[in-house]
């Protein structure tokens, strides 16, 4: 079975709210939770050309073909994602109100 990466999304911001890590590993690891963040909070009607969040996994040096999928837990509130290819897998919290959270953009309006 595969790990699943728990994260936290506040661990990888700043005070002010922005992406930590500057460049590197460590910041496109963290982009790609913020885009799950924006896949998981929108609703595929209301941005058409949004991009859908490929897999970063690359086993055998291959990059992964498959497309992440998101769901948020009703009991938790955490943040669901998987990847249908090559299971890889997490869930992510306190993503609210952070500024990729699209859901909190609709409630304000
Ligand atoms: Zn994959």
């Amino acid at each position: 079975m595969a790990d699943t990466w728990v994260t936290d999304l506040t661990h990888f911001l700043t005070d002010e709210g922005e992406i930590g890590p500057k460049s590197g590993p460590a910041r496109k690891l963290v982009e790609y939770f913020t885009e799950i963040v924006v896949d998981a909070t929108t609703e595929p009607w209301e941005e058409p050309g949004k991009k859908s969040v490929r897999c970063r996994r690359r086993p055998g040096r291959r990059r992964c073909a498959g497309v992440i999928e998101t769901d948020i837990d009703p009991d938790t509130d955490a943040i669901m994602w998987w990847c249908p290819v090559c299971r890889d897998k997490g869930s992510i919290n306190h993503w609210q109100g952070s500024r990729w959270d699209r859901a909190k953009d609709v409630q304000s309006r």
